[in-house]
């Protein structure tokens, strides 16, 4: 099977040569440019975008970082050559450097990389290679920062493009949770309730900034990744009468619904309104009050492609990632992190026919690791991660090359405040148990 990135070569190509009538398609022709015309493009227009892909119609804040211009001979190279460079360029390092690349990552990128996971895998793994003084993190801004924080301060983390941020992970900021949160206490107090539960405690998603991370580590709080929700979930209510659960409003329903809690007691917070667009007593009678934010990606999925596959593939099973909307998530045969979805393609011992809801790269790649199995994504369009793909091989080749040299680039670094915070959240989440 071809990678994400040439089949989009390819729908665009003929869609240039014979219109309407080419095979596949594909959210963005843009999508086959190469990414630094965007960091191009934002620096002429002076503000930050996602780029083409799921998450272009996102509105990026102002504060998000832009990747300055990448040497021309890095755009100019061929694949082969890239590929040459970057194999050199690891053969130099050795030790010295460990590249992860995340599950939504491009082949193109994937296939340099010593670890392949989702974020918190990859940030494990970086700890089992000490000894490297650089770690090349083929991901996005947030899961970069958790490595960070998890890596001992020697190691540098390198983000290949800076743009290559998470949209959602940008629509709960700091100062918006904090005003949320100073809200939520003059209205409900501080003081537990006779069983000493707190009023509110906040959750994380793993996708959010480290200051978020470390706003949950310094108010009692915990973070979550997909596959752990459930237990963090449990292990909040067990210490508070309700949650404000921040960014993914889908992640956080999904989960509070499947433990019971009914959808009229779970308000969302809009940060643009006063009580986040609530009044009083909703707030009051809530459980977990879910911030107003969503993936890009895993929003496209819809009931309606569920029931083609359905008619397409009778017997068909569908899995999708609990950042699809709650609707898609029930019409579906079982939804899970995208381990989850790994796991349970791997279990199937007939072949059987598969229709995944999550991002394309991941579900292509399964696909050709598993040929016993029909594999496909619910969503017929090619519309990838947007931030992912501002990661090409060129920017791999440029990172590693400026590490032979001795020069450390584009390295992200949190500050040792809020380290020690979301160090916290971050504990609090391993210790939780089911
Ligand atoms: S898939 Fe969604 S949540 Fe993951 S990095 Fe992309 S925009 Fe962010």
């Amino acid at each position: 099977m071809s990678s994400v990135n040439t089949a989009i070569q390819l729908i665009t190509r003929e869609q240039a040569e014979k219109g309407a009538t080419a095979k596949g398609s594909t959210c963005s022709p843009a999508l086959a440019k190469g990414p630094w015309d965007y960091d191009l493009a934002e620096a002429l227009a002076g503000v930050p975008a996602y780029g083409p892909g799921a998450s272009s119609a996102d509105v990026a804040p102002a504060a998000t970082p832009r990747q300055g211009q990448l040497p021309e001979e890095y755009k100019l190279a061929s694949d082969a050559e890239l590929g040459e460079r970057i194999l050199a360029a690891k053969a130099a390092l050795g030790d010295r450097a460990v590249i992860l690349g995340h599950f939504y990552q491009r082949d193109e990128v994937i296939q340099y990389a010593d670890f392949v996971g989702d974020s918190f895998q990859l940030a494990n793994a970086a700890l089992t290679r000490p000894d490297a003084e650089a770690i090349v993190f083929c991901g996005v801004h947030f899961m970069a920062e958790t490595a960070d924080i998890l890596s001992a301060p020697e190691q540098a983390v390198i983000l290949p493009n800076l743009a290559a941020g998470c949209s959602m992970a940008d629509m709960a900021d700091a100062d918006s949770v904090a005003e949320c949160w100073e809200q939520l206490e003059e209205l409900y107090g501080t003081e537990p309730d006779a069983e000493g539960r707190v009023p509110v405690l906040p959750v994380t998603y793993m996708n959010s900034s480290a200051a978020l991370k470390a706003f949950c580590g310094e108010h009692g709080g915990i973070v979550c990744t997909s596959s752990n929700a459930r237990t963090v979930l449990e292990w909040a209510f067990q210490r508070a009468q309700r949650v404000l659960f921040f960014p993914d409003q889908h992640l956080g329903r999904n989960t509070a619904k499947a433990l019971g809690v009914p959808l009229e007691q779970m308000p969302m917070w809009n940060p643009r309104k006063d009580l986040g667009g609530n009044d009083e007593q909703a707030l009051l009678d809530s459980r977990v009050i879910l911030w107003h934010g969503f993936c890009s990606v895993h929003k496209r999925f819809s009931v309606a492609q569920i029931e083609k596959a359905r008619a397409d593939f009778p017997g068909v099973q569908v899995i999708v990632h609990p950042e699809c909307p709650m609707e898609v998530v029930d019409a579906a045969d079982s939804a899970g992190s995208t381990d989850f979805i790994k796991k349970a393609i791997a279990a199937a011992t007939e072949p059987t026919t598969f229709a995944i809801g999550t991002e394309i790269n991941m579900v292509n790649r399964l696909a050709a690791e598993y040929p016993q199995h029909t594999i496909f994504c619910l969503d017929p369009v090619i519309c990838p991660c947007s931030t992912m793909y501002r990661i090409h091989p060129g920017y791999l080749a440029w990172v590693l090359e400026e590490l032979v040299a001795g020069r450390v680039v584009n390295r992200i670094t949190v500050a040792d405040s809020v380290q020690d915070n979301a160090r916290t959240a971050l504990e609090r989440m391993l210790a939780a148990r089911p």
